[in-house]
């Protein structure tokens, strides 16, 4: 989670920076202003800031803080590891981890005040974490409602309740809260988002019924905090609609009120005359059409690029090019045309995504290109692009107070 952009590397004698190069340019008022739309969106419901997977590729500690100041109430990560990292950065917020396996540190989480997610086997863990530990648990426990990943079954569900009831009643932990996840919420047209609210409901019961008093029953992803006010329930979960994304086909960010919070950008790094038929990149799947100008752009797959994206969007001194010829590891090709200066674009900025609002390439664009989602196209900027945040520093003072009145920090 430590990008080279952190070591600032500038050269004050020649005046550039490099990391103008290339980086993945993160805008932290956007992020404060999606979350607020968010809220506005869910409440009553509080709203769980998503930050899993390094914040979808957007920097999961400075994201995590700005989610926080602009009203989050809490965190959520995939895995322990990636909470013990934000609990490190000194972020004490309520902090829930989803996703485990036999080799889960479940007793840092505990030592570390993280709520931990638990589907069934996970509990047997839980308690000899908190054993150890001498501090109790606090549990989530998710139910299955039609997604089929992880989760109980709503068969076993009786049994599991039962079971951390039992623990609950001995003092090794606390069911703080119940939860599912939704399998088709981006398609508002579909059934299955009423099965799975049915099941969840059915779920809740049977917990009451056993004497669960969970302070947060959720529910919600992005989607469902747009279009389903039904299932906000007391918390929704909220990823990409933080990020300014929208998880609709066919509704853009604008339309929803969200402002994408990545920008990706870098520097022409060639530009040059060739004649017509000049065959382009690995596999000269390209040639041009006439005598043309080639731009080259340096990134690529190994910067996070979809290698299948060709045809995905550069904009360059105003105008936008599709990437001709295969993306390759380092470096992809835009043709600017014939009427183009060769050594005029030298150094030009070129942008591949962004936030959309002046008419730019759009992250939603390159996911068209390669037949994917825009979740994938932000979260899987490799670290070799420098993060750079911007309007930072209206983030949240870092909780040192609040870490040292409470919970133990690793
Ligand atoms: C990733 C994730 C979310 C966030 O989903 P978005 O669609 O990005 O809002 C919520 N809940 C769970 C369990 C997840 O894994």
């Amino acid at each position: 989670m430590t990008y080279p952009a952190s070591t600032g590397e500038s050269d004050a004698t020649s005046g550039q920076d490099y990391r103008y190069e290339r980086s993945a340019v993160i805008d932290l008022d956007a992020i404060r202003h999606n979350v607020r739309r968010l809220a506005a969106a869910a409440s009553p419901a509080k709203v769980m800031a998503v930050v899993k997977a390094d914040a979808y590729g957007h920097g999961a500690v400075p994201v995590a803080r700005a989610a926080l100041e602009a009203g989050a109430s809490w965190l959520g990560v995939a895995h322990i590891s990636e909470a013990l990292a934000l609990r490190a950065a000194g972020i004490d917020a309520p902090l829930l981890a989803w996703l485990h396996t036999t080799d889960s540190n479940f007793g840092a989480a505990v030592a570390s005040g993280v709520d931990i997610g638990c589907s069934g086997w996970e509990l047997d863990r839980i308690v000899a974490a908190a054993r150890e530990q001498e501090r109790p648990a606090r549990i989530h426990l998710k139910v299955d409602t039609g997604l089929g990943r992880n989760g109980s079954t709503m068969a076993n569900w009786d049994t599991l309740v039962g079971e951390a009831m039992e623990y609950q009643d001995q003092g090794l932990l606390r069911v703080v809260g119940i939860f599912s996840h939704l399998a088709v919420a981006d398609e508002p047209e579909r059934p299955e988002t009423d099965h799975q609210l049915a099941a969840f409901r059915e779920a809740l019961a049977v917990a009451e019924d056993a004497g669960v008093d969970p302070e947060v029953r959720h529910l919600a992803n992005t989607p469902a905090t747009l279009s389903r006010p039904d299932t906000h329930f007391d918390l929704v979960r909220v990823g990409l609609g933080i990020y300014g994304l929208s998880p609709f086909d066919g509704q853009s960010s604008a339309e929803l009120g969200l402002q994408p919070a990545m920008s990706l950008r870098t520097k022409v790094s060639q530009c040059k005359h060739v004649p017509e038929g000049q065959g382009v990149s690995y596999g000269l799947h390209y040639r041009t059409e006439g005598a043309s100008t080639l731009g080259l752009i340096p990134v690529g797959y190994a910067d996070g690029i979809p290698r299948v994206a060709t045809g995905g969007p550069v904009r360059v001194a105003g105008k936008t090019y599709p990437v001709v010829g295969r993306i390759a590891m380092d470096q992809m090709v835009i043709d600017l045309g014939p009427e183009a200066p060769a050594a005029g674009l030298l150094g030009a900025e070129a942008e591949l995504f962004g936030s959309g609002a002046d008419g730019g390439p759009t992250a939603d664009d390159w996911a068209r290109a390669a037949g994917t989602i825009n979740y994938e196209i932000v979260t899987r900027i490799s670290p070799r692009v420098p993060r750079r945040f911007v309007h930072e520093e209206n983030t949240i003072a870092r909780p040192v107070a609040a870490a040292a009145g409470g919970k133990a920090v690793l």
